[in-house]
């Protein structure tokens, strides 16, 4: 991480900051050197330039190595104050210690590079599992639906005469539950680009909570059939400033794993709360807030859990991570949906919370802080 960060630091400074390290440890061994023979600053002049080259690039380090040795020559060879040297010990010494200084600045300078070289070769193979990953589910999870349809169309078309009007029906609810399945694959795909692409800003507007909420759970009626669904809405629930359609796809994606991942008869709750903020607690300046006006930060606390049988402990941290999938999850998904979540909750400043409900059934806990306005007041408007 310090060496990221050192890296970063331009050539000019590295040279001036190699220059001032080396000039404070020579300041520091010239005040001791009544104490320490000048050999040993040899070797503490040289720890320094290792130190440097742990950090800098390869010329500022050798600027280094270079200026060391002069400042030990003229300050600490003796005779002292001169750049000649007294005994041929001494010159060989010297000659050495600037071997030795370039030396370790271009093996240090090598080895990082090689290091960078290794981290980037494993980045790449990460990024080649990955895609690996995804090509798999990907294939899978788009292939199955497309099949389901073209089998399902071509019934339909060369036999239509023989099929009866009930298999019809069966056929024809076969391709839209497909083709719903692949909509939604392809949904997540073109999200994940996007917030990939660090190209999500969420278009804020006024939001009605229960439209919101009822928009998804009307749009999932079929999905929701062989599941018990609860719906409880504070009454006094004020808008919320927030993008309509993000807040669909993170609903839409929870509700619709919630019954992917429990029995049928499971029961799934939504439920909306408002947080009134104590005045300062959000990050809002003053002019911020005096500019908005009549505009109060509150926040928004959804919760959506299910009865179902929960997520292992130990895997809680990861389910939002890009592709996780839990270890005995079934098949279909290409573990996506979460990520999503998280991705569309954090473009709004919110959070995501996911805990195991005692008893089973999980709870994902999400907080929005968002500007609010009474749903009178805007209705008059
Ligand atoms: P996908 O559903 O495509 O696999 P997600 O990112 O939506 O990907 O979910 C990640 C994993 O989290 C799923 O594979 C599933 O095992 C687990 N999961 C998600 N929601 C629930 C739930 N309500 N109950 C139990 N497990 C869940």
């Amino acid at each position: 991480m310090a060496i990221i960060i050192l890296n970063k630091i331009n050539r000019t400074r590295q040279y001036f900051l190699s220059f001032l390290f080396v000039c404070i440890i020579g300041g520091i061994c010239f005040i001791l050197s009544d104490f320490i023979g000048y050999r040993v600053v040899a070797f503490i002049l040289l720890v320094t330039v290792s130190l440097i080259a742990m950090f800098f690039d390869i010329l500022p380090v050798l600027f280094a190595a270079l200026l060391s040795a002069l400042i030990w020559d003229f300050f600490f060879i003796p005779p002292r104050y001169t750049f000649l040297v007294g005994s041929a010990e001494d010159t060989l010494m010297l000659l050495m210690y600037f071997i030795i200084a370039m030396l370790n600045a271009v093996l240090t300078n090598k080895i990082r590079r090689m290091e960078k070289i290794a981290r980037q070769k494993e980045e790449k193979a990460n990024t080649i599992k990955l895609y690996n990953v995804l090509f798999n589910s990907l294939s899978h999870e788009l292939k199955t639906p497309i099949a389901t349809i073209i089998g399902a169309t071509d019934n339909l078309l060369t036999d239509s005469n023989k099929i009866s009007e009930d298999n019809k029906y069966k056929l024809i609810s076969e391709i839209s539950i497909a083709s719903v399945r692949l909509n939604e694959q392809v949904e997540n795909l073109l999200n994940m680009s996007r917030l990939e692409s660090g190209y999500i800003r969420p278009k804020l507007d006024w939001c009605d909570v229960n439209e919101l909420v009822y928009s998804v759970v009307n749009r999932l009626e079929n999905e929701l059939k062989k599941h018990s669904l609860k719906v409880e809405i504070n009454e006094n629930l004020p808008l919320f400033k927030l993008d309509f359609g993000l807040m669909e796809q993170v609903l839409h994606n929870l509700i619709i794993n919630a019954v992917n991942y429990t029995e049928p008869g499971a029961t799934i709750t939504i439920s909306a709360d408002c947080i009134r903020n104590l005045k300062g607690h959000f990050e809002v300046t003053a002019n911020e807030i005096k500019s908005k006006r009549d505009a109060t930060i509150n926040t928004l606390i959804l919760k959506i859990s299910d009865n179902g049988i929960g997520i292992p402990e130990d895997e809680i941290e990861h389910v939002f991570d890009k592709f996780y999938r839990l270890k005995n999850s079934k098949t279909g998904g290409t573990g996506l949906g979460l990520s999503i979540v998280k991705g569309f909750v954090e473009a709004h400043n919110g959070t995501i919370i996911l805990s195991n409900i005692e008893g089973g059934g999980i709870l994902f806990t999400i907080k929005i802080p968002s500007e609010t306005s009474s749903l009178n007041k805007q209705k008059n408007e």
